[in-house]
């Protein structure tokens, strides 16, 4: 087996492997001005995409251009997400040059689509494929990959709870009194397929995440305090997977709140795969609970004036409603804008946790309503990816989806594993 690494390598965006110039795993693209793709169009067999965030299958669109139809085989999740995401990027993107691909093409991935469940092995490109779930959003898979000879699985990104690992006792109960770890909107990662090679995230690397417990009281009761301090509180969160889980949080805290964005139709269609959530039910009344915002500006201002919650795209403050709602919140210091997740250099989020302020379409405003952030992570920490690798310790492991991927492989070999960080477009023999 030879994998090239077309992208994710030493940063974290735009993952794409490719498998014996015929199975492309993920094929992803890196937020940014401009956005950039994987170093190379390749002509793939079938594609396999781990789940759908836009570093995954941003790009995937491109890849049937022409006469070009491989089928893409994902989970029904990610189908649906994957095409939320393209339309999107055209919305942003659309009628640039750099832009690789358009609504045609977009089209296209209904009829190439061949949607699969956890635990069901299916032929790809002359492959056995079986997808696991890996409790970083609703749908991500661990993809194994097993040509006969070599048996390679491909982590991509993926949560296994609790920090402690599955042994530590569980932190908190949801409304059944049932103990839970980790996230609420998902389960987290448990299956631990055999494998002679390991492609592995390395997010947080260096981090260990606060205990989920705790991060959720220090929240709520800040959301809750300035909601009795008569202020209103903007909860920046990612559309995909963050936006519902603040609302299973809040509902779970009998926080009553607004949410607005992108994140708004993504809770609609995930209540429309049930089996992919890990609790419907909680997620049906988290709905319910939320009030959802239509969209109009001047309703947008009316909410902002309210002694209320809002949850609202983007979670890094460079787009989305927020860009309306902050402006109308950051005068006052009784407000607060809580953001849910990591801030990447050079977003509004991050100016704003640094410097008090953010620009916002063009101006920049000083922030005068409190801004704090919780780690809401959807990724396993230092601990997590530990407790995973321990399972692997004969396969070969490489690292990928990091900033610091090289440093993470030399931390692993330091303690016995055979690992290394391949480079952009290294191939690697196995
Ligand atoms: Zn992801």
């Amino acid at each position: 087996m030879k994998l090239q690494f077309l992208g994710g390598v030493g940063e974290v965006g735009r993952s794409a492997i490719l498998v014996d110039d015929s199975l492309l795993l993920d094929y992803g693209m890196l937020t940014g001005n401009p956005p950039q793709f994987p170093v190379s169009v390749p002509e793939p067999d079938a594609v396999v995409v781990s789940h759908g965030h836009l570093d995954h299958v941003g790009a995937v669109p491109s890849l049937l251009s022409g006469d070009r139809r491989p089928p893409i085989h994902w989970t029904p999740p990610t189908a649906e997400l994957a095409r939320t995401l393209a339309r999107d990027t055209l919305k942003l993107q659309g009628g640039r040059y750099d832009c690789p691909f358009t609504e045609t093409h977009v089209g296209r991935m209904t009829q190439v689509s061949e949607p699969h469940g956890y635990g069901e092995p299916f032929a790809a490109a002359g492959y056995e494929v079986t997808f696991y779930e890996a409790g970083h959003i609703p749908g991500s898979a661990h993809v194994l990959v097993d040509d006969g000879e070599t048996r390679l699985l491909y982590t991509a990104d993926f949560h296994t709870g609790d920090h402690g690992g599955s042994d530590a006792p569980a932190s908190r109960t949801n409304r059944r009194g049932e103990p839970i770890r980790g996230q609420r909107l998902v389960s987290p990662s448990t299956d631990r397929p055999d494998a002679d090679v390991v492609v592995c995230e390395s997010t947080y690397s260096d981090v260990d995440h606060e205990d989920r417990a705790s991060v959720e009281r220090r929240f709520v009761d800040s959301v809750q305090q300035t909601v009795w301090e008569g202020g209103t509180v903007v909860v920046p969160a990612f559309a995909i997977g963050r936006t519902q889980e603040m609302l299973l949080v809040l509902d779970a805290h009998d926080v009553d709140c607004y949410v607005d964005g992108m994140g708004t139709d993504v809770t609609k269609m995930l209540l429309r795969h049930p089996e992919f959530v890990r609790d419907a039910d909680a997620l049906r009344r988290a709905k319910a609970n939320a009030r959802f915002v239509t969209g109009r500006d001047g309703q947008r201002r009316r909410i902002a004036d309210q002694n209320t919650v809002i949850v609202t795209t983007s979670g890094m403050l460079s787009g989305g409603p927020a860009m309306t709602y902050v402006p109308e919140v950051r005068g006052d210091p009784t407000n607060k804008i809580t953001l849910t997740g990591y801030q990447v250099e050079g977003t509004p989020g991050r100016d704003l946790i640094e410097h008090g302020r953010a620009d916002i379409d063009g101006r920049t405003m000083p922030i005068a309503a409190r801004a704090e952030m919780y780690d809401f992570s959807a990724h396993a920490d230092s601990a997590g990816l530990r407790s995973f690798l321990d399972d692997y310790a004969g396969a070969e492991i490489l690292v990928n989806h990091g900033d610091d991927c090289e440093g993470f492989a030399e931390t692993l070999r330091a303690d016995g594993f055979d690992a290394r960080a391949p480079g952009l477009g290294d191939v690697v023999e196995l």
